[in-house]
């Protein structure tokens, strides 16, 4: 049976201390279903990864992207890192809650990061 995805030649570091290793990744149904090498699976969806790594997303454990997804959705600097996973208001700061009386405080605050409007 073929998979969805297969990414090919990709240098494998899977985030457990093991030594990298190129081999190629099956995805099926959305899970990785097999690891190694398969040049006779095919797949719907062939991705070359050579000369790429390829790992598991990283956890961003400070993170203010509550604010910046309110700019651009996509946080398409937060993927360019690799990061999937945010943790926020670690520090205390962060967007939620925001009850009504809290707001004109917060937009203050904010003022000094968001963009202009
Ligand atoms: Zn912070």
């Amino acid at each position: 049976m073929g998979f969805d995805i297969a990414i090919r030649n990709g240098r494998i570091v899977d985030g457990t201390g093991n030594p990298a290793t190129t081999a190629d990744i099956g995805i099926r149904n959305g899970r990785i279903s097999r690891i190694g090498r398969f040049p006779r699976i095919r797949a719907k969806k062939e991705i070359d990864a050579k000369d790429l790594v390829v790992c598991p997303g990283f956890i961003d454990p400070h993170s203010h992207s509550d604010l910046t997804i309110l700019f651009d959705p996509a946080l398409p600097s937060t993927i360019r890192q690799g990061v999937t996973t945010s943790l926020l208001g670690n520090c205390g700061d962060n967007l939620a809650p925001a009850p009504p009386e809290k707001m004109e405080e917060l937009s203050r605050i904010l003022s000094v990061f968001a963009p202009p409007g």
